[in-house]
């Protein structure tokens, strides 16, 4: 080969293994609603209307990262999470299955209101048959409030979805610079930035400045490792939640009985102990087959297997590090697979 020829090549490779050094991963944003997207009349006030910016305005409001990655976004929702619901639980979890089966995206950012992120979260964590990044995010701020939190907190959300080690995490939640692992992920305070914790594991790392630090990995089983799938499914089991308290009622318990719903999550006091006439009703709820978790109303803490309540003797499952609603998640999805009592304890055991 002529000497200019050889140059050529040599100059034709270098330039392609640059291009691909740089190039850039792919992130899909997929919009859902909440306060991220949401607009008040005036920058200082408290009430303001979720879910009323689409994804182009939310990407938009944040240029910075498209120098992270290629950002596409799809608009799944407008809504505040308060209206999360099954369909759009489903077709969000679809959505990304088919965007990660085709290779269309690296990872994928989910904009979402704060108010059911955990759940969302968790759901997602069970159902996504991916290793690569999905990151929820959220913000405590409408997108008009002075020092909206909004901003920042999408650019972290990329920047974690962009970072190596976040592959195989599981889904995650971005908020206030905190990477929250999905399985632990819960609001914990109604009005402040500073909303967020993992209070049973902490965080799975942080984002300072532009670069993610890593410094845990959740061994519970997620994403590639769940036995749980979306595909075929077109509605949930019906699960729903009583909360425990002093001289607690035994009516809303009873209704669901009455109702013939597929379980109940009791959100019991302390280690989750149960008023005796609510215990009645949920022990008839046992006799006519359906599934009782027992779980606390506290946020941090487990409710194990036989406390105060004997577990065994009542037909119950312990919700473990699990709190009501994502007990309810995760008694939803066990529900699509078995109604088995001893494979509904092992599933809460390892999820
Ligand atoms: N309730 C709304 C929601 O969850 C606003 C709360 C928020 O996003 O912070 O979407």
């Amino acid at each position: 080969m002529k000497t200019i020829n050889k140059i050529f090549v040599l100059l034709v490779l270098v330039l392609a293994s640059v291009s691909y050094a740089s190039a850039k991963p792919k992130v899909m944003i997929l919009a859902t609603g909440g306060t991220i997207a949401g607009s008040a009349a005036t920058a200082t006030q408290a009430g303001y209307t979720a879910g009323v910016a689409t994804v182009d305005q939310l990407i938009s409001a944040v240029p910075q990262i498209k120098d992270l990655a290629d950002i596409k976004g799809m608009q799944i929702s407008n809504i505040g999470s308060q209206e999360m619901n099954d369909q759009v639980w489903l077709k969000l979890a679809k959505e990304i299955n088919r965007l990660f089966a085709s290779n269309e995206c690296d990872a994928i950012v989910i904009t979402h209101g704060t108010d059911t992120m955990e759940e969302t979260s968790f759901f997602l964590n069970l159902v996504v048959k991916s290793d690569k990044p999905v990151v929820l995010v959220g913000a405590m701020r409408p997108s008009t409030a002075l020092s909206a939190d909004g901003p920042m907190n999408l650019y972290k959300a990329v920047v974690t979805a962009t970072t190596p080690e976040a592959k195989g995490k599981g889904v995650m939640v971005l908020m206030n610079d905190y990477i929250l692992g999905a399985a632990d992920v819960t609001k914990m305070n109604s009005t402040n930035v500073d909303a967020f914790a993992c209070p049973n594991y902490g965080p799975l790392g942080q984002v300072i400045g532009d670069k993610a630090y890593f410094t845990r990995a959740p061994l519970t089983r997620h994403t590639t490792n769940s036995e749980f799938s979306v595909d075929g499914l077109t509605k949930f089991p019906t699960v729903d939640i009583v909360i425990g308290y002093a001289n607690a009622s035994a009516l809303p318990t009873k209704a669901l009985v009455d109702a013939k719903v597929d379980g109940i999550v009791h959100a019991g006091v302390g280690n989750g102990n149960i008023y005796p006439t609510v215990m009645t009703e949920l022990d008839r709820a046992v006799k006519n087959g359906i599934q009782v978790i027992r779980a606390s109303r506290i946020p941090v803490g487990m409710v194990p297997m036989n406390g105060e309540v004997s577990d065994t003797d009542h037909g119950f499952t312990a919700s473990g590090f699990h709190n009501a609603p994502k007990s309810r998640v995760l008694l939803m999805m066990a529900l699509t697979k078995t109604k088995d009592l001893n494979e509904i304890r092992r599933i809460f055991a390892e999820y």
